[in-house]
């Protein structure tokens, strides 16, 4: 029966189909695994190794009197030299 085969053949497409996409979507799946790893290691390193620490300081302060002062910025919570009234480090004030 033609018509038989036919649908058969139809449904092991489709089988096929459904066991690739199958695949494709483990394999997403591992990738976006691999991206959220790399992600976490990424912001983990960004304060200690990509942003220069002394990127935060103020230093056009430090000539002034009270200029000198190491403040805890009150956005990233990291610490700086600058005049003891400025509130947040270099990097996130702008
Ligand atoms: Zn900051």
């Amino acid at each position: 029966m033609p018509n038989a085969n036919d649908k058969n053949s139809l449904d092991m497409d489709r089988k096929e189909l459904i066991r690739l996409k199958e695949q494709c979507l483990a394999q997403a799946r591992q990738y976006q695994n691999q991206i959220d790893l790399m992600d976490k290691l990424i912001l983990s390193n960004v304060s200690d190794t990509l942003i220069d620490k002394s990127n935060r300081d103020w230093k056009e302060d430090f000539s002034h009197e009270n200029g000198n002062y190491r403040n805890n910025c009150g956005k990233c919570g990291n610490h700086f030299y600058g005049h003891k009234r400025r509130v947040r480090c270099k990097l996130c004030s702008f």
